[in-house]
């Protein structure tokens, strides 16, 4: 066996004297989330530290192996406070899909935030304040969404620009995206909600000649952007779902947390985190699949929920959390159906993805691609593996703005290589950097489906 492989067939019987074993406890027993064995499988080879974008091109972060197995060593240690560099990890959790011995890293990164901010910050900084309104995006768009034409107009007027940045620390050099004059869950319910959902699966359904009452229940997880600002990609999940027969229930929820999780709030996120358990559990408990449209959102219930919170249901949801496209490769034979079909108006495009870091570390970063790829009218391609750089709210913090930008490069300079001048992506910011690094309009898997798939899509309400 190579010094770098973990023993896995260790003898618990002592050779010279034959007694058994016995382990000394070098760390006192804890009921918080032991991370000492993921440590412990920590085998030094730095794979993680080459493939994080932020190490990548600030010389100053230590890189995810400090972060996570070497910090969360130290931290078990009386007295021990928490690098302040563990604020530098945007959460992009590309450290994760690296290891190749499953050493939980993003949620060490997450933990050690989380203590980071609740033992060392000082709740009075302006970098706690800045921090905890830009984690929760949902209230500061829900009061934008009252007044959303004054609110695109103002919160992106020069000198109101300068003066955030100047006294909160929010880059003036990005534009805030526009709110939607109605909420996806205000078109929800005038369209009818829940029950013109199923009437509307029924009919597909026997269109299809399919069975009127077949079980096919999803709960969608639209999350803060969908509501607030792309509805059209809300409303494009729900047509496509209905087409293929599902009926739709859009659920009480709150913010995901994943912008929580990445600046230490972990206290706000869990209050989040019980809502949306708690929604989601008793539904899934009646049959319903939970499925997200951002993949930063499917990751927060599949992966992070469990790994930080002890909620009841939180295993049951985690289980039954898919993303959009992704169940629908799994239950419908979406392939052939997207092979049979041609777009033709502003959709009939060449497309430029990108596919989000979340993407990736649930194993859906080719999905579009090979799903897209035989559509007729429509092109699209690949632009590589690199990260955007913006990482939900990182690239809004004005110290954080460059290091966002040269993360990004990449991505920027592949864009523009590529056929296409629309870009495409399923995570909400990392289209935010997309556009601002290169101009192009930018839009959702979702809505080149309903396209394909929908009949005259937008001339439903
Ligand atoms: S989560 Fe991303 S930024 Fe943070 S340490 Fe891992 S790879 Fe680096
Ligand atoms: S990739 Fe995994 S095993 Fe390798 S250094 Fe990083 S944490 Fe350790």
């Amino acid at each position: 066996m190579s010094d770098t492989e973990p023993q896995t067939d260790f003898d618990p019987i002592e050779p010279n004297t034959g007694r058994e074993f016995e382990p000394v406890d070098v760390f006192p027993a804890t009921e918080e989330f032991d991370l000492r064995p993921g440590a412990d499988s920590c085998f030094k080879c730095s794979a993680c530290d080459t493939s994080c974008p932020v190490a990548e091109v600030d010389d100053d972060f230590p890189g995810p192996k400090f972060q996570g197995p070497e910090q969360w060593r130290l931290k078990r240690r009386e007295g021990h406070e928490i690098d302040d560099s563990v604020m530098s990890c945007s959460n992009c959790m590309r450290c994760d899909d690296a290891c190749p011995s499953g050493v939980p890293l993003s949620q060490m990164h997450n933990t050690a935030r989380g203590e980071y901010v609740e033992e060392q910050m000082s709740k009075t900084s302006v970098e706690y304040w800045r921090n905890r309104v830009l984690s929760n995006y949902r209230t500061s768009a829900f009061l934008a969404s009252k007044v959303p034409r004054l609110a695109n107009v103002t919160m992106n007027f020069g000198p109101a620009r300068w003066l955030m940045e100047k006294t909160m620390g929010v880059t003036a050099e990005r534009e805030f995206p526009a709110f939607a004059s109605t909420t996806f869950r205000e078109w929800w319910a005038e369209r009818g909600g829940a029950d013109e959902s199923r009437r509307r699966a029924r009919a597909h359904r026997e269109r299809r000649g399919l069975d009127r009452d077949a079980d096919k229940r999803v709960a969608y997880f639209h999350g803060c952007y969908s509501n607030y600002n792309t509805t059209e990609v809300g409303k494009a999940m729900v047509r496509v779902y209905e087409r293929y027969g599902y009926e739709v229930v859009a659920p009480e929820q709150k913010c995901s947390g994943t912008p929580m999780f990445a600046n230490g709030m972990l206290a706000d996120a869990r209050r989040h985190a019980e809502v949306n358990v708690s929604s989601m559990a008793d539904l899934v408990e009646q049959g319903y699949d939970a499925i997200a449209s951002c993949t930063s959102c499917s990751m927060a219930l599949r992966q992070e929920y469990p790994e930080l919170f002890d909620i009841d249901g939180i295993e049951t949801v985690a289980a039954n959390t898919f993303e959009s496209i992704e169940y629908l490769r799994i239950h419908e034979d979406l392939k052939a159906d997207v092979r049979e079909a041609r777009v033709s108006g502003d959709l009939a495009r060449e497309f430029a993805y990108h596919a989000p870091c979340h993407a990736r570390n649930q194993g859906l970063e080719r999905q579009s691609v090979e799903l897209f790829g035989d559509l007729e009218g429509a092109g699209i391609e690949d632009v590589g593996d690199s990260c955007s750089g913006i990482s939900g709210t990182y690239g809004w913090k004005e110290e954080k703005y460059e290091t966002s930008m040269a993360i990004g490069e990449e991505m920027f300079d592949h864009m523009a290589a590529a056929d296409g001048e629309v870009g495409m992506t399923e995570c909400p910011t990392c289209a935010m950097q997309m556009e601002h690094g290169t101009g192009y309009e930018i839009r959702h898997p979702l809505e080149l489906l309903e396209e394909a798939l929908v009949e005259n899509p937008r001339s439903e309400p």
